[in-house]
């Protein structure tokens, strides 16, 4: 039976924000709305705000207070990572070296590309298996004799559109043992999968709130100490002088509220997830010929990700049907829905632009319930049908 709402499966683009994590922030807005930056009661109860907030992140990511920049997003974290690597090597009269993979996020693989022709930095693309993991055997040969401190190894905790969880602490060895130093992009992970940054090796990883049911528009960057950070706006003091603009206190406050509730819950959810993440994969497998997961499985995909090809499919055409029934999900990165280039993921794990523009995507999350799976289910393999036979009308099967 159709539910009375629609359907959420797109959590990968976006979460909710937690309700809890809006009663958090709301006396931030309204009634402790200070400049933490000022001295007087005011901002001196904004600024206790944003110092509890980094107490609580650091302490679910295992590392010190001041190893925290607040920022407004992952993008501008993955930029921060990158382009201070680029200008510091630049400082020094040397040129960086960016090892990384065309499957990941474009805050990365376009900041990469961007620094190449601006600045010259070297780029090296990493090769990726079938299912999107980049062996650390691979990296280590790229690194083989090459590498110093102007050498950054940047590789994705998971991946948004296939869901990879990628061998962090092993790559993290290779880099680290070639002299390089490593950042993960954790956006897709964070809230679903261990974020202790020593356990990891980074010496920077990104995350964003908006992904852990915390708002939109407040990320973080972690930076190891002992590394410096050329801010990419220049301005006030805030942040140590590696983030000039007036903190967002409520979002920040909103962020650390949304962490803390994950990683206590963090069993209970991922448990949730798995549960129908893998009701959906033996489903869409099971009745819809020419479907195929994309991405790892198992254990080495993110909780709550599933991620196919449909083959004869036009995503867009798909998204636009299943939408009509109830169901809001993607054909893969939020950014490129609408897109009709096939994404550069798909085409990096080998599949045909023609396969890769047959892309779904489903997420899910702490609503989802095995209702909304069954009538997934049950839509989803005739909407499939439907497109075919549009398609197939049309002479393009
Ligand atoms: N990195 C990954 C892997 C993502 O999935 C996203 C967003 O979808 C980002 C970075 C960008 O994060 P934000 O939307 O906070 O800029």
């Amino acid at each position: 039976m159709r539910p009375t709402k629609p359907i959420y499966l797109d959590h990968a683009a976006t979460t909710p924000t937690d309700p809890r994590v809006v009663e958090a922030m709301l006396p931030y807005f309204t009634e402790a709305y200070g400049n933490p930056s000022s001295t007087h009661r005011f901002g001196r109860t904004a600024d206790n705000a944003v110092e509890k907030a980094r107490e609580t992140i650091a302490g679910i990511l295992n590392c010190e207070r001041r190893e925290i920049v607040f920022t407004s997003c992952g993008t501008e974290s993955d930029n921060l990572a990158l382009r201070t690597t680029a200008i510091t090597a630049k400082l020094r009269g040397e040129t960086a070296h960016l090892l990384t993979a065309h499957t990941e996020h474009h805050a990365i693989s376009h900041t990469a590309a961007q620094l190449e022709q601006t600045m010259g930095t070297r780029v090296t693309w990493l090769p990726v298996e079938a299912d999107g993991t980049v062996d650390p055997a691979a990296l280590q040969a790229l690194l083989d004799g090459t590498t110093g401190a102007d050498t950054l190894v940047s590789v994705m905790y998971a991946n948004n559109e296939v869901g990879t969880i990628q061998p962090i602490p092993k790559l993290a060895a290779v880099a680290h043992a070639a002299g390089a130093l490593f950042h993960t992009d954790a956006v897709q992970a964070g809230g679903q999968l261990p974020m202790d940054v020593k356990a990891l090796g980074a010496d920077m990883l990104a995350l964003t709130a908006h992904k852990f049911y915390g708002p939109k528009g407040v990320g973080l960057l972690y930076v190891r100490d002992g590394l410096s950070i050329i801010p990419a706006q220049t301005g006030g003091g805030q942040e140590a002088q590696r983030r000039a603009g007036t903190h967002n206190v409520p979002l920040i406050v909103g962020m650390a509220k949304a962490l803390e509730l994950a990683y206590a819950e963090l069993n209970n959810r991922t448990t949730h997830y798995r549960h129908l993440r893998d009701r959906l994969i033996e489903g869409v497998l099971a009745t819809i010929l020419g479907a195929t997961l994309t991405g790892a499985d198992g254990d080495h995909r993110l909780p709550n990700h599933a991620s196919f090809i449909l083959d004869g499919i036009d995503a867009n055409a798909l998204l636009m049907h299943l939408d009509l029934s109830g169901i809001a999900c993607s054909s893969g990165s939020a950014c490129n829905t609408g897109n009709p280039e096939p994404s550069d993921v798909l085409l990096c794990l080998g599949y045909e632009p023609a396969r890769a523009l047959g892309s779904l995507r489903l997420t899910v999350g702490q609503q989802t319930t095995d209702a909304d799976i069954d009538y997934v289910l049950q839509v989803l393999p005739q909407a499939v049908q439907r497109v075919r036979g549009v398609r197939e009308a049309q002479g393009l099967l």
